[in-house]
């Protein structure tokens, strides 16, 4: 075996991968607490996320005034949100905002890819091997690499046979007007699918839309804010962001004060009705108190849907193939559009059913399917990402003991507090597998959890100690926490990229903690003052 000389720079605090909203908190957080921090992205700017997903109408689908940052009141009164739910380009440039008045750019090397990252137990360091050849040397190791930040390979043969575009949600490379007057097609309806097909059905000469997966897609009902609201919102901001933190999801609860059949079939309609109108996660989906944990109530609303779809969409046939009746509303992430239905009722629309007529190959001008074949000059794959471990694994994490992490999860994903992992020291990750980030608004989940592990590593540092790790026994007892809790619920049900069934041969864990951000932070905060039980400091 060659001996590789140490790396010439220093050794940090904190080596961190990504400069989405995870790991500029990250650089903030090491700033304030005087540590050193060496930053890696690969992209040429800071954004994550929101740096790379620019596809025609891309936007949060969680309020922006939510949405964001909290940790600076000067921050959260001096920027404005225009709309109730941000486009990217104003989600990217308040990001950007951030860094620089923040000044946090400078702890990041960008267009820099971390290629492997290995634990040196005698040195108690890590060791990151960037794309350039380098490697740096840090004390502790961040992964703010971002839950959905590595697209889904598309596991259909021929695309390569295809001549004509191909362009990808997450990774959008053309201007819109580059598909004026083709015939595009849409791979996949999950929420960038939701956000582009109408916008893209504007200018395309015949858009087929190919679904596999019919979603519940509620009207997002975007809209400028005004100056009224804005200022309510900016004098009420501490205690409103102080509710999100200790709330379900993220966003301030609307506690459900009946379950589904307390109600007369009337009366349930109704508030279907006003929660269709209210829409966002506190909408149809939020309105009884059972509807992700009982099958019969979880139909009511369901129904309530469909019945919107055969509302709007004219064609009783194309109606049938977009009703979601293949899993529970709210087991998959709903969806939130403008236009999305009516959209189907353009003359130049279709849908085609991939379940009923799965694709078999590409030709150089057409997507064949078992049905048929369809002729287009442009295909715009929407297929979502590996999410999570996708992300996680290609940084070759490994230690000389534990090896590779995805050798480590072979099995299913493993992790203390969606933290840490057993056998992996020092290693932190942030709004990572089997925390509540799933099932949240990310922010909230990304800023908690870079307070609870800088507060730990503060710990550590004041008692002496160099390592920390939790233990297998804690990690089991997680692991158990996130199974019960999910299996209490009706998310067990579908199948999902919130399980891992939309990547070929991934193992089936939930990748998620659904008992809620406040839950998860009292018990964090709880863990934290008994001196961090489960964690072993060396
Ligand atoms: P990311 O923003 O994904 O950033 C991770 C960064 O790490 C990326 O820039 C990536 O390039 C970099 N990276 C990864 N691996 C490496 C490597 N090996 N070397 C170097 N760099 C690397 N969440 C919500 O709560 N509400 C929403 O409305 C919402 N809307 C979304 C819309 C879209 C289209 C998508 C894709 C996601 C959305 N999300 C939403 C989830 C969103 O990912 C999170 O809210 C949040 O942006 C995650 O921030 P992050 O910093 O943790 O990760």
């Amino acid at each position: 075996m060659t001996e590789t000389a140490p790396p010439t720079a220093p050794v940090v605090d904190l080596l961190c991968v990504g400069a989405g909203f995870s790991g500029l908190y990250a650089a903030y957080k090491a700033v304030e607490k005087g540590w050193t921090f060496a930053g890696f992205e690969l992209a040429p700017d800071v954004g994550g996320t929101w740096f790379w997903n620019t596809y025609p109408g891309a936007r949060c689908d969680v309020e922006s005034v939510y949405y964001s940052y909290s940790f600076s009141q000067e921050l959260l009164q001096e920027w404005t949100w225009s709309e109730r739910f941000a486009p990217q380009a104003e989600i990217l440039s308040y990001i950007n905002h951030v860094a620089d008045r923040f000044d946090l750019r400078r702890h990041f090397s960008f267009n820099t890819q971390v290629t492997s990252a290995t634990w040196l137990p005698d040195e108690r360091l890590w060791e990151v091997a960037l794309g350039s050849g380098e490697t740096r040397r840090g004390r502790h190791l961040l992964a703010a690499s971002g839950g959905l930040s590595t697209p889904k390979d598309f596991d259909v043969p021929g695309l390569e046979n295809f001549t004509g575009t191909t362009v990808s949600t997450s990774r959008w490379n053309i201007p819109l007007s580059d598909l004026a007057g083709k015939r595009v097609a849409v791979i996949g309806t999950g929420s960038s699918a939701v956000q582009c097909i109408p916008l893209i059905a504007e200018v395309a000469e015949h858009l087929t839309v190919f679904q596999r997966t019919p979603n519940y897609v509620f009207p997002a009902r975007n809209a400028p804010l005004s100056a009224d609201y804005v200022d309510e919102i900016k004098s009420n901001y501490t205690a409103i962001r102080e509710e999100c933190r200790h709330s379900l999801g993220g966003i301030p609860d609307r506690i459900p004060d009946a379950a589904a059949f307390d109600v007369s079939d009337e009366e349930r309609r109704e508030r279907y009705e006003r929660a269709y109108v209210r829409s966002g996660f506190n909408g149809v989906g939020g309105e009884f108190s059972d509807l992700l944990t009982d099958a019969r109530a979880n139909e009511t609303a369901a129904e309530f849907v469909r019945e919107k779809i055969r509302q709007i969409v004219h064609d009783p046939k194309t109606a049938a193939v977009l009703e979601p009746r293949f899993h529970p509303l709210g087991a998959k992430r709903s969806c939130f559009g403008t236009d999305y239905y009516e959209t189907f009722n353009r003359p130049d629309v279709s849908v085609v059913s991939l379940r009923d007529e799965p694709i078999d190959t590409m030709t150089s001008d057409s997507i064949v399917t078992r049905g048929g074949s369809y002729e287009v000059d442009a295909i715009v794959l929407a297929i979502g990402f590996d999410a999570f471990t996708g992300p996680l694994f290609a940084l070759n994490v490994s230690t000389p003991e534990a090896g590779r992490l995805q050798d480590a999860w072979s099995d299913g994903v493993r992790t203390y507090l969606g933290v840490m992992a057993a056998g992996f020291p020092n290693f932190f990750m942030i709004a990572g597998p089997q925390s509540p980030a799933l099932a949240s608004n990310v922010v909230v989940t990304i800023e908690q959890a870079v307070d609870w592990i800088t507060d730990l590593i503060g710990h550590a540092k004041a008692v002496g100690a160099d390592v920390i790790e939790p233990t297998a026994e804690a990690q089991d007892d997680w692991v158990k926490i996130t199974e019960d809790t999910v299996n209490q619920t009706l998310y067990a049900t579908a199948d999902s990229w919130y399980r891992g069934s939309n990547v070929a041969g991934k193992p089936a864990t939930f990748l998620g903690y659904v008992g809620g951000v406040g839950k998860y932070r009292r018990m964090c905060t709880e863990l934290a003052k008994r001196g961090y039980p489960g964690i072993e400091l060396d």
